[in-house]
């Protein structure tokens, strides 16, 4: 050892020069890192009663720079519902029989504001040789608004935990990352048993590519609700399900997962299925008189021509038109039966638009004499399609027309041919429809509610047949409509 310095003798000058260098440029980087995290730090010794706080501390309390602190302001200014956990905590860790450190989370009402801030306090204790705290050293984090976010998510975690449906995140590759008790009591399978296993172990194999078309979906932007399918629990039981699907995305707005609610429809499936077969043997009873019904009226229809009564033949025609307008009802109806039991078949067949078109559209005509039904540019032009079916769509499309323009006015059924294809449509001046209902128009049983049309009569299914029969042709109907001003219903068909 050097006498004079203390230090040992081969340190020169210079090398002391350049450990203070260094002591300095380390206090520099530890005061940046102090200060960019926010992070305050106090410095207690208990044997002089001097408490020092540093810049940072005292803007989490929201303490003035000039005010003069000591243990008993810190201890006035602590949360009185945490108060007396902390003052405990404090001797505990000045204990020499204790490991001196101190970690604690708690809140603290701010000096300046009085408001209620949570912080996290870390110290560590120093004693001396006679075992009294030399001094007692630390930190201190405002932590509130992640306290806060926490909670947020504990809360939010309940609510899923307690949530009916079963709720599930996924990765995009279909690796399920979240699993709720609903899942857990819909599907069998535990949360270990499902996290980091592929989505696909619920799908049936004949339903595997719906998770593509799915993702497809959600990356198009399309929304995925309400979309009934079926998935197999653990024990191979089929079920059928609800599906309400979304993207989960990170800042930049890339889609980095999904989640998915599943809601059990089985018990409802079964009660929609009684309920159709109740439909389709009523609508099956009715058809038949109704038929006979339309029958008579046509033998009478063409005797009274030939005896040129035109009472009687305008009589029998208004009534063949109505008997048509209830054969067309009884039609949907067994149609929606027929449909939701996946028996709906489509016979195509090649055949010209025009005359289908003309014989709808003067049966329409004989409905209304406050509208004017006109077709327009649908000559020289032939389709493969279900004949039938196509006619219901437009029969239901025109009736509609009618119904929704009260006050009467144009109804225009045309066509718009391409090359290889041609736009049909329907368009009428009536009361229109809303940005909101045409969202939802197509739904089953889905009636606008409105003041204006609660007195027209209808049961909600006719759009819904509509846009199955043209997914059954891989077309899709479409809608363009200003409220107050008119409707123009549209689909697209591929010319033979
Ligand atoms: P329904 O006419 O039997 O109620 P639809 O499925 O045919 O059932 O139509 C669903 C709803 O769409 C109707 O209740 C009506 O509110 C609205 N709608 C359909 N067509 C038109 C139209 N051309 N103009 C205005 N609203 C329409």
């Amino acid at each position: 050892m050097d006498n004079e310095t203390g230090l040992p003798p081969e340190l020169t000058h210079a090398d002391i020069k350049e450990m203070l260098i260094r002591l300095k440029q380390s206090e520099a980087r530890l005061d940046m890192v102090v200060s960019s995290t926010k992070l305050g730090t106090w410095d207690y010794k208990p044997l002089t009663g001097e408490l020092t706080w540093s810049k940072e501390c005292r803007e989490i309390y929201g303490l003035a720079t000039d005010v003069k602190v000591d243990f008993e302001l810190f201890a006035k200014q602590l949360h009185p519902a945490d108060k007396q956990y902390v003052l405990e905590l404090i001797p505990q860790a000045m204990d020499p029989a204790g490991d001196g450190t101190y970690d604690m989370n708690c809140r603290i009402l701010r000096f300046d504001d009085g408001s209620v801030r949570w912080v996290r306090s870390q110290g560590k204790v120093t004693f001396n040789l006679l075992g009294q705290v030399e001094f007692f050293i630390g930190t201190v984090l405002d932590i509130t608004e992640s306290r806060l976010a926490a909670e947020k998510s504990a809360r939010l975690a309940a609510i899923i935990d307690s949530s009916g449906d079963a709720i599930i995140s996924k990765t995009t590759e279909g690796i399920v990352t979240s699993w709720n008790n609903s899942a857990e009591r819909t599907f069998g399978y535990t949360a270990e048993e499902m996290i980091g296993q592929s989505i696909l172990k619920l799908l049936p194999p004949e339903r595997l590519e719906e998770e593509p078309m799915i993702l497809a979906r959600l990356r198009n932007g399309e929304r995925v609700e309400h979309f009934e399918t079926v998935r197999v629990t653990k024990y191979n039981k089929k079920i059928n399900v609800s599906l309400t699907i979304s993207p989960i995305k990170d800042a930049q707005g890339n889609i980095i997962g999904l989640s998915k609610i599943a809601r059990d429809i089985t018990e409802k499936k079964q009660e929609e299925l009684r309920k159709n077969d109740f439909i389709a043997m009523v609508s099956h009873e009715l058809k038949t008189p109704l038929t006979s019904i339309r029958t008579y009226i046509q033998v009478l229809l063409s005797r009274s021509k030939n005896e040129e009564d035109a009472f009687k033949v305008n009589a029998l025609t208004r009534a063949d038109v109505q008997a048509k307008k209830m054969t067309s009802m009884i039609q949907d109806f067994l149609s929606l039966a027929r449909l939701e039991e996946g028996k709906i078949h489509i016979t195509k067949e090649e055949f010209q638009l025009y005359s289908l078109i003309e014989e709808i559209a003067s049966d329409a005509q004989f409905l209304t004499s406050t509208h004017n039904v006109k077709v327009v540019d649908c000559t020289d032009i032939t389709i493969i399609a279900d004949r039938d079916k196509i006619g219901q769509v437009l029969i239901n499309l025109l009736s509609n027309a009618i119904k929704y323009s009260p006050k009467g006015g144009k109804i225009t059924i045309g066509c718009i041919k391409n090359d290889d294809d041609v736009k049909i449509y329907v368009r009428d001046e009536g009361i229109g429809i809303s940005p909101t209902d045409q969202k939802r128009l197509f739904d089953k049983f889905y009636r606008v509610k409105d003041e204006k049309i609660k007195t027209i009569s209808g049961f909600g299914i006719g759009l819904y047949l509509v846009a199955e029969i043209l997914r059954c042709h891989d077309t899709q109907i479409k809608v363009e409509s200003t409220e107050g001003a008119g409707a123009t219903f549209y689909f697209m068909m591929k010319c033979s």
